[in-house]
C-alpha cells in the first residue's frame, strides 16, 4: 500500500485529502506542523508528501529542503496560497515536484497525485519499459545523458530538477517537432488541465536560463509564436 504524508495545519483540509487518498488505496498520515512532519518523515517510508506552504512552526519551503536533504527521492506536491512563491517552490532552491494553488479542487489534486505516482514508477523501472534506448543526445554544446540523467553544456554540468530534465529530454528526443503547452503538460507532466499552461512557460524559462548562453535569444528550446515550443533541428 502506498503511504502518503499530508503536512497541513488545517484539519478539515487534511482529513478531506486523507479520505480521498484512502479511496485510491493510499494510507495517509497527517502532520499538523513542521516538527511532527519531520519526525514522521524520518521514521516512516512515504511514497509522496503533500505539503502546505504555510505552517504554524515553519514554512513549507524550508521543510521541503529538509526532506530533500534526507536523501532518497520522494515526490513532493506543494499546496500554496501564494502564486508569487511559484518560482521558488518549483525551482532548484526548493525543488517541489508539483504544486497546487489554494483553493484547489479535490479531483485535480488526485489527478496530480496519480501523475506523480506514475512518474515515480516509470523512473523506477526503466530497464523493463525502455530496453537499451539509453545513450546520450548531443546537440551543439548540449549533451544529455539519459542513463545518468545528467546534462552538460560545453562540458560544464548543469543542475536540473527532475521535471526540467524530463522536459529537456522530451524536447531533445523530438527535435524539430512543435508542441503546444497543453501537449507538453500531457506528455511531460502526465496531466492535462486548462489553466496550467503557465507552468510550462515558467519551466521553459528556467530551463533556458540554465542551458542557453543567451536565454532571451535561445538556440535550443525555441518559441514557435502562437503555437508553442520546439527543440532546434540542429545547432551550429
Ligand atoms: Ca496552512
Amino acid at each position: 500500500m502506498r503511504k502518503v504524508l499530508i503536512v497541513e495545519d488545517e484539519p478539515d483540509i487534511a482529513r478531506l485529502v486523507q479520505q480521498h487518498l484512502k479511496d485510491i488505496g493510499c494510507e495517509a498520515d497527517i502532520a499538523g506542523d513542521g516538527a511532527s512532519a519531520m519526525d514522521l518523515f524520518t521514521h516512516d517510508g512515504y511514497q509522496l508528501v503533500v505539503l502546505d506552504l504555510m505552517l504554524p512552526d515553519t514554512d513549507g519551503l524550508s521543510l521541503c529542503r529538509s526532506f530533500r536533504e534526507q536523501g532518497g527521492y520522494v515526490p513532493i506536491l506543494m499546496l500554496t496560497a501564494k502564486s508569487t512563491e511559484l518560482d521558488r517552490v518549483l525551482g532548484l532552491e526548493v525543488g517541489a515536484d508539483d504544486y497546487l494553488t489554494k483553493p484547489f479542487s479535490i479531483p485535480e489534486l488526485m489527478a496530480r497525485i496519480k501523475a506523480l505516482f506514475r512518474r515515480v514508477e516509470a523512473m523506477q523501472q526503466p530497464a523493463a519499459s525502455e530496453p537499451e534506448k539509453s545513450e546520450s543526445i548531443e546537440c551543439g554544446d548540449l549533451r544529455i545523458d539519459s542513463d545518468r540523467r545528467s546534462v552538460t553544456v560545453a562540458g560544464e554540468d548543469v543542475e536540473l530538477t527532475a521535471r526540467e530534465f524530463e522536459l529537456l529530454h522530451f524536447f531533445a528526443s523530438n527535435p524539430g517537432r512543435v508542441f503546444s503547452r497543453v501537449q507538453l503538460l500531457d506528455k511531460v507532466w502526465g496531466y492535462n488541465h486548462d489553466g496550467y499552461e503557465h507552468t510550462v512557460n515558467s519551466h521553459i524559462n528556467r530551463l533556458r536560463s540554465k542551458i542557453e548562453q543567451d536565454p532571451s535569444n535561445p538556440k535550443y528550446v525555441l518559441t514557435v509564436w502562437g503555437v508553442g515550443y520546439k527543440f532546434a533541428d540542429k545547432v551550429d
